[in-house]
C-alpha cells in the first residue's frame, strides 16, 4: 500500500467522520495526518511496520493504531462500519443535489432505499411525493437537479489545490490525464475532468466508480462517466480512442470559448499533432482561457524561480523554524529565501517587536553562516495600518533586506481611503513588494475595493513589485490582475507565503497564476540572483 493509497483511506475517514458528526477535532486530526503522509519522502506502510510512524508529525498514537489495521488488514474497521451505515453514494448524490447528509439519509430510509442508483429510480417514479416533508416545489427541485447531471457542476468551486489532489489523483489511478479547469490552473474549479485513452473503455469505466475518491456514478455511457465525491463533488472522466486522445484532451481542457474558436477539432493522438493540424502553435493550457492562436510568449518556468520572497517561521504563525525552512528551501533548489513574520498590527497572531525583529536577526546570521552560500533574508510582512503609516519605524525597517508591506486589517475602506493608505505605504522607501493587494479570500471574502490603476502608478514610480501570493485560498493577484499590472509595466514576485516547509509548494500555484497572468521570467523580480534582490535598481 503506497502514501497516496493510505492517505486516501484516512481522507476517507475523515469525510465519513464529518458526515456522523463525529468530534470535528478527531476528522481534522486525520485529514491533516493524511496531507502529512501524502507529502512524505518515506514508504509510510514501512515506518508502520518498523514502529516509526509517530516520528511523523501530527500523527499520535490514535492515529498509529488505525495506521497498523490499515497496514496489517488491508482496511480500517471503523471506516468499512461507517460506510456501511452512512451509505456515501447517497450521501455524495444528496450534497449533489443540494441536501445536508442527515437529511440524504433521512430520505433514503423513508423511500427504503440503499444505494444512489436506487434513490434516483424511486425519485423517477414520482415516489418522492410520498415522502413527509417533501412538497411538490422541493421535488420539482431535487428532479430537476437530477436531469442536469450532463452537465456537472459543483455548487461551488473547488480551490486549486484540493482540485488538483482530487483530478491529479484519479488521473493517476487511471493512467490518464488531469483535464478541466484543474489544467487552465483556475483560482477556483469548477469542471473537473479526467480524459484518458484506451481501446477497452469498459475497463477503465468500472475501475473509475471503484476508485476510493468516488462515492456514486450518476451517469455513465460508453466512453464517459459523471462520478460523485462524498463531498458531492462531480468528476468527469472521458475515456477517448488512442488516435482522438489529442482532440479529447483538447476538448476537455479550455474553456468553452476557446474551444468553440478552434471548432471543428480534427482527430489526433496527442496535442501537438492537432495544433499542427490546425496550423497553429501549441497553447500552453494556462492560456485556454480566452480564444486564442497566435504565438504564445515564453511563459514562465517553475524551475525559473531562484527563492521564495515570503513566509513565516515559529517567530510569527508559522510552523517551523528558521534555520528549518532555509534547509527546506535549499531542497527546492533556490538561492535564497525571505523570513517575512507578522509585526503586532496584524492582532490574531504574534507579530514582531523592533526588539524581536532584532533577535530573529541574529538567529538568522547564525543559520546562514551554516547554510552558505545559500542566504536567508532578513524581511518583515509589515502591517499597513489604517492610515498608511507602516507598524515598524524606519530605522528598523532599514535593516532588513525585504521589506512586504500588507493589508490585513480594515479590508472594507471605501475605495478612495484604501488606495490612499496603500499609496501612503508604497512611498515609503523601504517596501520592495506590496502583498496579496487585493486581500480576497476565494470564495469567502470579496476583493477590497484598492485602485489596482493607481497602485499600479505608484508601484511604478517607486520601483515596488506586486505580489503573485500562492495561497490556495488567496492566489492574490489573481491571473487577470497579473496581466492588467504587466501592461503597466510592474513587475510581479511570485510568492508562497508559507506557514511550514510544505506550504513551500505552493509556489506551483503562484507560478501558474502568473502564467495566467501571461508573466515571463523577466517580469518576476525572484527570477533574479541573489545581487539583484539584495541590490535593487533605483527607478529614475
Ligand atoms: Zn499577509
Ligand atoms: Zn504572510
Amino acid at each position: 500500500m503506497d502514501n497516496r493509497e493510505i492517505a486516501d483511506r484516512l481522507e476517507a475517514l475523515a469525510s465519513l467522520l464529518e458526515l456522523a458528526d463525529a468530534s470535528p477535532y478527531s476528522s481534522r486530526a486525520y485529514r491533516r495526518a493524511a496531507e502529512t503522509i501524502r507529502g512524505a519522502a518515506v514508504p509510510v506502510g514501512e515506518l508502520v511496520r518498523t514502529g516509526r510512524v509517530r516520528e511523523l508529525r501530527g500523527i499520535g498514537p490514535g492515529i498509529e493504531s488505525r495506521l497498523r489495521e490499515l497496514v496489517q488488514t488491508g482496511q480500517i474497521a471503523e471506516l468499512a462500519e461507517l460506510e456501511r451505515e452512512l451509505a456515501p453514494d447517497l450521501v455524495g448524490l444528496g450534497r449533489y443535489l443540494g441536501l445536508g447528509a442527515k437529511r440524504s439519509i433521512e430520505l433514503a430510509r423513508s423511500l427504503g432505499v440503499r444505494t444512489a442508483d436506487e434513490f434516483r429510480e424511486a425519485a423517477a417514479a414520482g415516489r418522492l411525493q410520498g415522502v413527509p416533508g417533501i412538497g411538490p416545489k422541493t421535488e420539482a427541485r431535487l428532479l430537476e437537479a437530477l436531469s442536469r447531471e450532463s452537465e456537472p457542476r459543483p455548487r461551488q468551486g473547488l480551490l486549486l489545490n484540493r482540485a488538483w489532489e482530487l483530478v491529479g489523483g484519479v488521473a493517476a489511478a487511471l493512467g490518464g490525464r488531469a483535464a478541466g479547469d484543474v489544467r487552465r490552473w483556475r483560482d477556483s474549479c469548477e469542471q473537473l475532468a479526467v480524459v484518458c485513452a484506451t481501446d477497452e473503455p469498459g475497463s477503465v469505466l468500472a475501475r473509475f466508480a471503484e476508485l476510493s475518491q468516488i462515492v456514486a456514478v450518476i451517469e455513465r455511457t460508453e466512453r464517459r462517466a459523471v462520478g460523485l465525491t462524498v463531498e458531492g463533488v462531480p468528476v468527469e472522466l472521458v475515456v477517448s480512442e488512442p488516435e482522438r486522445f489529442g482532440t479529447a484532451l483538447v476538448h476537455a481542457t479550455g474553456s468553452p470559448a476557446y474551444v468553440a474558436a478552434l471548432e471543428p477539432l480534427p482527430d489526433a493522438p496527442d496535442e501537438g499533432s492537432l495544433y499542427a493540424a490546425l496550423g497553429i502553435p501549441w497553447c500552453p493550457p494556462e492560456l485556454r482561457e480566452q480564444p486564442f492562436r497566435g504565438d504564445p510568449p515564453p511563459l514562465l518556468e517553475p524551475r525559473q524561480i531562484r527563492g521564495d520572497l515570503h513566509c513565516h517561521t515559529t517567530w510569527s504563525d508559522g510552523r517551523a523554524g528558521v534555520e528549518e525552512m532555509g534547509r527546506a528551501a535549499i531542497e527546492l533548489g533556490y538561492d535564497y529565501l525571505a523570513i517575512c513574520d507578522h509585526t503586532p498590527a496584524v492582532g490574531a497572531v504574534r507579530g514582531l517587536s523592533p526588539d524581536k525583529v532584532r533577535r530573529q536577526g541574529e538567529e538568522i546570521a547564525a543559520a546562514n553562516e551554516v547554510l552558505a552560500p545559500f542566504r536567508i533574508l532578513r524581511g518583515i510582512e509589515c502591517d499597513i495600518l489604517p492610515d498608511g503609516r507602516l507598524d515598524l519605524p524606519d530605522d528598523v525597517l532599514a535593516e532588513l533586506d525585504w521589506v512586504q508591506a500588507s493589508v490585513h486589517g480594515g479590508q472594507r475602506m471605501p475605495r478612495r481611503e484604501m488606495t490612499k493608505r496603500v499609496e501612503e505605504a508604497l512611498r515609503n522607501p523601504y517596501v520592495r513588494c506590496l502583498s496579496h493587494p487585493k486581500g480576497r479570500y476565494i470564495s469567502r471574502r470579496p476583493e477590497n475595493a484598492l485602485d489596482l490603476e493607481r497602485a499600479y502608478e505608484v508601484a511604478l514610480e517607486e520601483g515596488i513589485a506586486l505580489e503573485v501570493n500562492g495561497l490556495p485560498d488567496r492566489l492574490d493577484l489573481s491571473g487577470m490582475h497579473v496581466r492588467d499590472a504587466l501592461r503597466a509595466g510592474v513587475q510581479i514576485v511570485c510568492s508562497t507565503d508559507s506557514h511550514s516547509i510544505r506550504g513551500l509548494g505552493n509556489m506551483a500555484l503562484s507560478v501558474a497564476t502568473a502564467r495566467r497572468g501571461w508573466a515571463t521570467a523577466a517580469d518576476v523580480v525572484n527570477t533574479r540572483p541573489l545581487e539583484a534582490i539584495l541590490r535593487p535598481a533605483r527607478p529614475v
